[in-house]
């Protein structure tokens, strides 16, 4: 890095905050996926007018910055594609305001969604978006990503939490939309123009989020289905039953498998296991919820039906749930964690075309998905070693995204679009769309410094 660029950051943050040593730079150029590019430097900022003056820097020497929380994006969100610097917010992690009395939060970006749910305890409220990586995912990346959870089909995204923001700008100009009230009319909607903009508009340094008061009762159960059909039939008639489960997941068979191989489960060998909460704030309320996922289950065949109500039951009920990330990965070291989303009458189309793929191809992909909200993440597995493999697994990709629009869905449900899914962007959005999304892009970036190379716009 230039030097006299160098020594402006470190005026800038402190040279404590600034770093070029090479096992930085290495540990700066990944996320969690296969993508990788090294940047020039790093810092961390600690206040929002560091980050002003750190991109106002950039801007003026047309340097390439890539904004960070914790590096756990999937499809090479926080990669720094052209290099440059990356703005690590990480240090910007504190709770600035709890209100229960106005019903929300108001955080650094930086502050990790684990680290609100402990601070929200004790009020009995909590903020429901909850991602798999929430004990290190920050809130500052899931806003940038607009994050879901599993309880995206009862409680929806980030996207819907989010009341007000402070971003600043490309050119370093600080702008504060939204407002912290529960209703607001006015205006364009710029909040939710920077939610899943995946930092390539604005760096987000405060937010304002919506919370909500803690259900008081859970209950859980999990069933297996021999048939795929039966499974989605199920989860069809859930769904129409008059009540929204807080979490509907799916694990199918090669799941089963690999759960089976790598850690040992033992469970039983079948198309499909289906994990189910019900939540709310009485006993029975969530007895009645939980009473019809069990007809439904009953209805199409299900085996081994298995409830609990109290949390220490239930625990081993999501074992499997929640290992399965860790068991695909132990047995494939090399994986593309998909993320398509369909409308929920899909699903079982969906998880057929899969079926087909591995077939076609003859690859593994075990599929977790969040069935009740259409969310499925097939792990394309293959070995990176072998570039014929790299080649076969992208034709893979290719395919199942191209099957998922044809279905009416969506290329990413909580993931965001990264590197990994740009170059199916116009698949999703036609060319008018496409324009306005340059269009605007070059209106608050004009010299894309921010996360450049990222969601197929424009270089
Ligand atoms: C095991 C595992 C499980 C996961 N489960 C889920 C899940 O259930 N649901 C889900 O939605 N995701 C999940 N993810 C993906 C990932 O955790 C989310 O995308 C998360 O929101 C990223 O947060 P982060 O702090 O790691 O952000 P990063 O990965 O560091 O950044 C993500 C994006 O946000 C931008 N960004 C970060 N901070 C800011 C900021 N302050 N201002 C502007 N832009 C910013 C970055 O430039 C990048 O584009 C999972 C990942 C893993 C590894």
């Amino acid at each position: 890095m230039n030097p006299d660029i160098k020594q402006a950051l470190q005026d800038i943050v402190g040279a404590q905050n600034f770093t070029d040593a090479l096992v930085d730079l290495v540990t700066y150029s990944y996320d969690a996926s296969e993508y990788h590019h090294r940047p020039e430097a790093a810092v961390w900022a600690e206040t929002t007018q560091q980050v002003s003056a750190i991109l106002q820097l950039a801007c003026a020497y047309k340097i390439p910055v890539t904004p960070r929380g914790a590096g756990t994006g999937l499809s090479g969100v926080t990669v720094p594609l052209l290099g440059g610097i990356v703005l690590d917010l990480s240090k910007m992690n504190r709770i600035l305001r709890i209100s229960i009395e106005d019903r929300l939060v108001v955080v650094q970006p930086g502050v990790v969604y684990a680290a609100l749910d402990e601070a929200l305890k004790p009020y009995g409220f909590f903020y429901p978006p909850d991602p798999a990586s929430s004990r290190v995912a920050t809130l500052g990346g899931n806003v940038a990503t607009n994050a879901g959870g599993m309880k995206g089909a009862k409680y929806g995204t980030t996207r819907d939490y989010v009341l007000a923001l402070e971003v600043v700008l490309a050119d370093g100009t600080i702008l504060r939309p939204g407002v912290g009230v529960m209703k607001c009319s006015s205006g364009y909607d710029l909040v939710r123009l920077f939610v899943g903009s995946e930092g390539t508009l604005g760096v987000v340094t405060e937010i304002t989020l919506k919370i909500n008061p803690r259900p008081r009762a859970v209950s859980t159960c999990t069933a297996f289905f021999d048939d795929l059909k039966g499974a989605g039939q199920a989860v069809a008639e859930i769904m129409q039953s008059g009540i929204i489960p807080s979490a509907l997941e799916i694990l199918d068979d090669q799941c089963i498998l690999c759960l089976n191989q790598a850690l040992n489960l033992n469970l039983t060998p079948a198309a499909a296991l289906l994990v189910a909460e019900t939540d709310g704030y009485t006993r029975e309320e969530v007895d009645y919820q939980m009473s019809k996922v069990l007809e439904a289950f009953r209805h199409h065949q299900a085996k081994e039906i298995r409830q609990a109500d109290a949390p220490e039951q239930a625990e081993p009920l999501w074992a499997a749930r929640r290992a399965i990330y860790g068991a695909v990965a132990h047995l494939y070291p090399h994986i593309i964690v998909e993320d398509v989303t369909v409308p929920i009458s899909q699903v079982v189309a969906m998880l057929e075309g899969i079926q087909a793929l591995r077939e076609r191809y003859q690859v593994v992909i075990p599929v977790l998905g969040h069935i009740g909200d259409g969310n499925l993440h097939p792990y394309l597995t293959y070995d990176g070693a072998d570039p014929a493999q790299k080649e076969l697994i992208k034709k893979v990709e290719a395919e199942l995204s191209a099957l998922a629009i044809r279905l009416g869905g969506t290329l990413t449900g909580e993931h965001g679009i990264g590197i990994g899914k740009a170059r199916f962007m116009e698949l999703e959005h036609d060319a008018g769309e496409m324009r306005l999304m340059n269009g605007l892009k070059r209106l608050l970036d004009p010299e894309n410094i921010l996360n450049p190379g990222k969601m197929g716009l424009e270089a």
